[in-house]
């Protein structure tokens, strides 16, 4: 599924995105850049040890905070590594925390000149965000973001499983459907 803001492309896809060829992948990383699970560890596997050595360097990222590094033998030019929030219930700032971790991520992008960027779904794996809600911050952000910045020309959210991309459809249709009431 697409959508086009101003000139800038919304995708949703299936897919792993340690294969995606764009400017910049996003990592779901935790804040000691330490690596993990999921698509962290992911990332780190098929990237190679010189993300890892970056990483250590740059110490640490808070949640909502985005870093950059290098892609080591990925696809992509380049990694950026956000910090999602743990879930905790709702009330705890999580959506402003998700909401920070993209926005940061591509204003990194845009300060370092790279115009497409994929994305995961952020916190929805071991940190326990459920996906429906996160889908709705995670494209509501990147909508807004688009509207206001013109140099990022794609944005592509790599869903793990159809069920994950079938709940990013139904809330990019209702958000679509809602800008145009
Ligand atoms: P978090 O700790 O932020 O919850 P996880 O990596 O546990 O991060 O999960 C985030 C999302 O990434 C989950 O939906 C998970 O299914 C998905 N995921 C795991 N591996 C990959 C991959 N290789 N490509 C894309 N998404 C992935």
């Amino acid at each position: 599924m697409n959508t086009v803001i101003n000139e800038s492309t919304i995708e949703l896809v299936r897919g792993d995105i340690t294969n995606e060829r764009v400017d910049a992948i996003v990592n779901a990383a935790n804040s000691g850049l330490r690596g993990g699970g999921g698509v962290d560890g992911a990332i780190h596997r098929a990237g190679g040890g010189e993300i890892m050595a970056e990483c250590r360097k740059i110490g640490g990222c808070p949640p909502g905070q985005a870093v950059i590094t290098t892609a080591g033998g990925l696809a992509a030019s380049k990694v950026i590594h956000t910090v999602g929030p743990v879930w905790r219930g709702g009330s705890s700032g999580e959506p402003e925390t998700l909401a920070n971790a993209y926005r940061n991520s591509l204003a990194l992008a845009m300060e370092n000149g790279l115009a497409s960027v994929a994305f995961p779904s952020i916190s929805t794996g071991v940190y326990g965000y459920p996906i429906d809600k996160a889908a709705r911050v995670a494209l509501g952000t990147v909508i807004d973001f688009l509207k206001e910045h013109t140099e990022i020309s794609l944005v592509r959210f790599v869903l793990f499983s159809d069920a994950d991309l079938h709940a990013y459809e139904t809330v990019l249709g209702e958000l679509i459907q809602t800008e145009q009431e």
